[in-house]
């Protein structure tokens, strides 16, 4: 009981009592406030529940030896590898059925009733089916791997450890190549102001090669954003069409600042870096807990080995559960990042730090930031720091 007040207690402390006042003056309109408490008191709810069901449904069907037999069953007519990916279709198949009426209230009708998205159902279900096909064919190689080198090399949990870096490496370095080009069209930054801003302060950060993109979003979203993603060859900074329609030129250069910060400041090697280690951990639990409790309760799953086929919805369970206990400290490193760049931004020759609020207010106005994030809700899914903080960080720097 103690410690549940202590760490709840650090927990507000880490958001702080929001002022209103300072995000009013930013540009965010109380009325568009309002708004968001209603929009995040829709949607923080299904964050807890997109996390912590699929960790019940797993091990709901690894307990009822439904997955055992399962797996038992396909092992007698297929190739074990094949019978290992169908029962992980199948386990995973079913979880989404039972989470597809959250997942259509999430994401079809809250961003909706809310304004933020323009696509027909018809289009949501074709977007939300290729995101899943992605996820399904690069999630089935670790899987594979791990049903083909467990046991047949030693010390599979430094290799494994050791050969998970080039594959988040790997991963970062393909995924703007591969990926993101099925779901959006990119194009090079138009030419024009942005342009010609966007190339004069990438040369003055010392990157003049950087890849400089836009996204084509406005046809399917009216949110407001920029990221940095891709490394080596890969590497780019991208802004969404709505972002150079919407926001003044001055606040446009505030958020390229923060993306630049980004990529000079190498944040997504930090990011590879700490989901490594954290995948490193997740694997020496694995090793010391997960054989063991297969062995124990054989009979109960109906597996006769880790590697079977029947175990993997007991695998999965370990993944989904390590994902969620992990998700407070990657989300913690992630906002130290977004701090790190917004003081990069803060610090850029020659912008306006007001911008800076300016563009931070702007851009929560758009996308109906929390202004009164739950410090729970925002310890375990918080990529960024609470509006308060940012803003506070930059009025302070321009009372300097
Ligand atoms: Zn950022």
């Amino acid at each position: 009981m103690v410690s549940v007040v202590i760490v709840s207690t650090l927990m507000a402390m880490a958001v702080g009592s929001p002022d209103h006042g300072l995000m009013e003056m930013a540009g965010y309109s109380a009325e568009r406030m309002e708004l968001a408490r209603s929009y995040h008191a829709a949607v923080a709810p299904t964050k807890w529940v997109f996390a912590i069901a699929p960790i019940v449904i797993y091990a709901f069907i690894a307990a009822t030896g439904w997955g055992g037999r399962l797996g038992r069953r396909l092992e007698r007519r297929l190739p074990s590898p094949l019978a290992v990916v169908l029962v992980w279709l199948l386990v995973g198949l079913a979880a989404w059925l039972v989470l597809l009426p959250m997942l259509i209230y999430r994401g079809f009708l809250v961003e909706h009733v809310y304004g933020f998205s323009s696509l027909t159902f018809g289009e949501w279900v074709l977007r939300s089916f290729g995101a899943r096909l992605v996820y399904i064919a690069v999630a089935a190689i670790p899987l594979l791997l791990f049903h083909l080198t467990w046991t047949r090399i030693k010390r599979w949990w430094l290799t494994a450890s050791l050969a998970s870096g080039p594959l988040i490496v790997g991963g970062i370095v393909l995924a703007p190549l591969l990926v993101d080009p099925i779901f959006s069209s990119f194009s090079s930054l138009r030419d024009g102001p942005v342009r010609t801003q966007a190339e004069t302060m990438a040369n003055a950060a010392g990157i003049p090669d950087a890849t400089l993109l836009e996204i084509d979003v406005s046809a399917r979203s009216t949110r407001l954003n920029a990221y940095v993603t891709g490394l080596w060859g890969s590497s780019r900074i991208v802004l969404y069409d709505n972002l150079i329609e919407h926001l003044a030129p001055g606040e446009v250069a505030w958020v390229l600042a923060h993306e630049i910060g980004h990529y000079t400041r190498h944040h997504l090697w930090i990011g590879a870096l700490s989901a490594w280690l954290i995948t490193a951990g997740a694997l020496s639990v694995f090793v010391r807990v997960v054989p063991g409790i297969a062995y124990r309760w054989r009979e109960r799953l109906k597996i006769d080995s880790i590697r079977s086929a029947g175990a993997v919805p007991l695998i999965m369970t370990f993944v989904a559960a390590s994902l969620f206990v992990t998700q407070p400290v990657a989300m913690a490193i992630s906002r130290g990042i977004e701090v790190n760049a917004d003081h990069y931004a803060a610090m850029f020759p020659g912008l306006d730090r007001s911008d800076g609020i300016a563009a931070v207010g702007r851009l929560a106005d758009f996308n109906l930031g929390d202004p009164d994030p739950h410090p729970l809700t925002h310890t375990w899914f918080g990529s960024h720091p609470t509006l308060q903080q940012r803003l506070s960080v930059l009025a302070t720097e321009v009372e300097r």
